[in-house]
């Protein structure tokens, strides 16, 4: 008995229109009572993805001319601290990929231009010339390199 309450239940459950949850009486697998409701609810979803997709956008755009502006033109790596990223509005949330350089070390890239947190917590900055093109080795990592005993 239970059972046959509970299929009945959620048999109403599913038959109601999509859009604006008149109880629908056609075919069993109609999601909406008419044409208007169908598109009422297309526009919307589309409208929201549309949106989502434009504002991640924006901040990606945003995020990569807060990096580029900060890489002096002549050089392609620069040490700043997490607040001036944050006082430009970077924001760290957003990126389009990730990508190891030579020491295992994970760089969150925004397009060709990468950052790093370093172990004083400041933010390294890379900027590649194209994304295919491999992180260039920092200065401190090059030094330690030449200690050890070349093979
Ligand atoms: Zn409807």
């Amino acid at each position: 008995m239970y059972h046959l309450k509970c299929a009945s239940y959620m048999d109403v459950k599913n038959r109601m229109c999509w859009e604006c949850g008149k109880v629908l009486r056609g075919r069993t697998d109609q999601k909406f009572c008419n044409g208007t409701c169908r598109n009422a609810y297309h526009n919307r979803k589309n409208s929201y993805n549309n949106n989502l997709i434009r504002h991640i956008n924006y901040t990606l755009r945003h995020n990569r001319k807060v990096l580029d502006e900060l890489v002096p033109a002549d050089k392609n790596t620069v040490i700043v601290s997490r607040d001036e990223l944050i006082a430009r509005g970077f924001n760290f949330k957003y990126h389009t990929h990730t990508q190891k350089d030579a020491n295992n070390k994970m760089y969150l890239f925004c397009y060709e231009i990468g950052i790093l947190t370093t172990a004083s917590g400041k933010v390294r900055i890379v900027r590649t010339a194209d994304i295919r093109q491999t992180i260039p080795i920092p200065l401190v990592s090059r030094k330690k390199r030449k200690d050890k005993p070349s093979d």
